[in-house]
């Protein structure tokens, strides 16, 4: 294997898969799943083990960091807090994810572990923007003696070109989840609700991605649910 993808269940580290897959072929890339604690970890990565079946590549994990809920700041791994904005940044998270999944793939022979940070992100987190992962980059280069970079493809894209790319690219963005609530239906509310409500609004997007994983209502009513 090639490349480790961290695959949350998301739009943004589908998109990485699919770029992964396309460059690299299937059998050079596999999918790592991690449960870091947040509520809505769980079903997210039932979404990621979906898409990585649709891929037919191998899923990793999920690996379990259950003990970051409830001992770690950050609405999303406690039941306390706004589930939009700064109160659903978990500090350095990517961090640890980035070192678990560097450590795995030069363990395994990989050379490449790929992050989907994107623009969108790297407003309200810090380590999702592009200096924090070139720093995660150098660290991985120096501490493997070059064997593993970190790789962030949609670190210059928001998250409506992300969707574009993806229908352009055939991602089943039916099969991904990303709402921060973790229940069946969307909540349509939360931060990421609202990013990917945004990102398909409009458009034949919105058809393609509808199913059981997104709930679109109307933008006005969004934006003054997020505001
Ligand atoms: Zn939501």
């Amino acid at each position: 294997v090639k490349s480790v993808v961290l695959l949350s269940g998301g739009m943004d580290s589908a998109l990485c898969l699919a770029l992964e897959v396309q460059a690299h072929g299937a059998a050079e890339v596999c999918a790592l799943g991690i449960h870091y604690g947040a509520r809505h970890n769980g079903r997210e990565l039932e979404a990621a083990r979906a898409v990585a079946r649709f891929y037919e590549v191998e899923f990793v994990g999920p690996w379990s960091l259950g003990f970051i809920a409830h001992t770690w700041r950050g609405s999303l791994v406690n039941e306390t807090g706004s589930l939009s904005g700064p109160d659903t940044v978990v500090p350095y998270r990517n961090a640890v994810l980035l070192s678990l999944a560097v450590g795995y793939a030069a363990s395994v022979g990989a050379s490449r572990v790929v992050i989907g940070c994107n623009a969108d992100d790297a407003e309200t987190y810090p380590d999702c923007r592009e200096v924090f992962l070139r720093a995660a980059d150098l660290a991985a280069l120096v501490g493997t003696e070059g064997r593993v970079g970190v790789y962030f493809p949609l670190v210059g894209l928001i998250k409506r070109q992300i969707a574009i790319r993806g229908a352009e690219l055939g991602v089943p963005w039916g099969l991904t989840y990303s709402c921060y609530a973790g229940d069946v239906e969307p909540c349509g509310v939360c931060g990421a609700c609202y990013e990917r409500n945004r990102a398909f609004a409009g458009e034949q997007l919105a058809a393609e991605s509808r199913g059981r994983l997104v709930q679109l209502t109307g933008v006005s009513e969004r934006e003054e649910a997020h505001g």
